[in-house]
């Protein structure tokens, strides 16, 4: 069970931040995550009242507030208009709407969870996010970082051209992904593979060298053998290593075969 001493709904930034540095206070996102553990909380700090949940959009990047709902994210029209349906497509199989309507992205990237659909889609496009003291930071170094009690402001997405596609295997609809597969060809034709739920945190597998120079059939499964090579995968509840492996090399054929052919 979880259980809140207090509750404070902050003023700014800075007061949740110094809250924050106590080790028995948490930020709240939209605690989908935090309800289902079986802890004590000092002070629950709110982020409700700061405005950080919209989606700002200028010619150079789109800005998400930590407190933008997964839901709103998903019906955001410009953004999916840029990701071709991507994003959309990497958020519609988390539960169902009424927890969309409620769980953020601050919460979700901030987690970091090895499972999660939107930062495997999130890594396959040009994405930073805005950190209260660290500043900005690339989304693919973020993965690897260190828990720390930092307050994540806003994700930016850079709207670099490259075309973006997504797709997850899930055993059963709603069920948590066995594999989750993002993949970019640049505007430079290089092109990168985000591998999510493997089942650990998505990782970025780059053609380093230069397989897909020419987008051809046979070089498409070159370059799907070449990432699911490039990673780890082991087994959970869900599924082995060897089946993940797998259905790396499915992903990453179908995703970027789609994108070819839409290109
Ligand atoms: C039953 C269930 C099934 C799920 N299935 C999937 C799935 O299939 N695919 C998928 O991708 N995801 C899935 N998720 C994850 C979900 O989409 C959210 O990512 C998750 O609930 C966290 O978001 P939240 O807003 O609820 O965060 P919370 O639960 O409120 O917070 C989670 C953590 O993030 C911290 N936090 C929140 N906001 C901030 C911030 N701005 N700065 C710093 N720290 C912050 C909190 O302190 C806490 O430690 C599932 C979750 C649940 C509970």
């Amino acid at each position: 069970m979880l259980t809140i001493k207090d509750y404070i709904l902050v003023e700014n930034l800075e007061e949740a931040y110094k809250l924050n540095q106590n080790i028995n206070n948490v930020i709240l996102g939209g605690t989908g995550w935090l309800k289902l553990q079986n802890r004590n909380i000092g002070k629950a700090i709110d982020l409700s009242n700061l405005g950080l949940d919209k989606i700002i959009e200028d010619d150079e990047k789109y800005v998400i507030g930590c407190m933008t709902t997964l839901r709103d994210i998903e019906l955001n029209k410009s953004l999916n208009e840029f990701t071709k349906g991507a994003i959309k497509e990497s958020l519609r199989h988390i539960v169902g709407v009424q927890f969309r309507n409620s769980v953020t992205i601050g919460g979700s990237i901030y987690s970091r969870f090895g499972f999660s659909d939107i930062l495997t889609s999130l890594l396959a496009l040009d994405t930073y996010v805005e950190m209260y003291k660290g500043g900005i930071i690339p989304l693919k170094d973020f993965v690897d970082m260190k828990y720390d009690k930092d307050i994540l402001v806003n994700i930016i997405i850079k709207k670099s051209k490259r075309l973006v596609g997504y797709s997850s295997f899930r055993n059963q609809t709603t069920d948590f992904p066995v594999l989750t597969c993002g993949v970019a060809i640049l505007d430079n034709g290089k092109v990168l593979a985000s591998i999510g739920a493997r089942p650990h945190r998505a990782r970025v597998v780059e053609d380093s060298e230069n397989i897909l120079e020419v987008k051809s059939m046979e070089n498409i499964e070159k370059f799907a053998k070449y990432v699911s090579n490039s990673l780890k995968f082991d087994s959970n509840m869900r599924a082995s290593g060897e089946y993940r492996k797998h259905l790396t090399e499915v992903l990453v054929k179908r995703t970027l075969k789609n994108l070819v052919e839409v290109k």
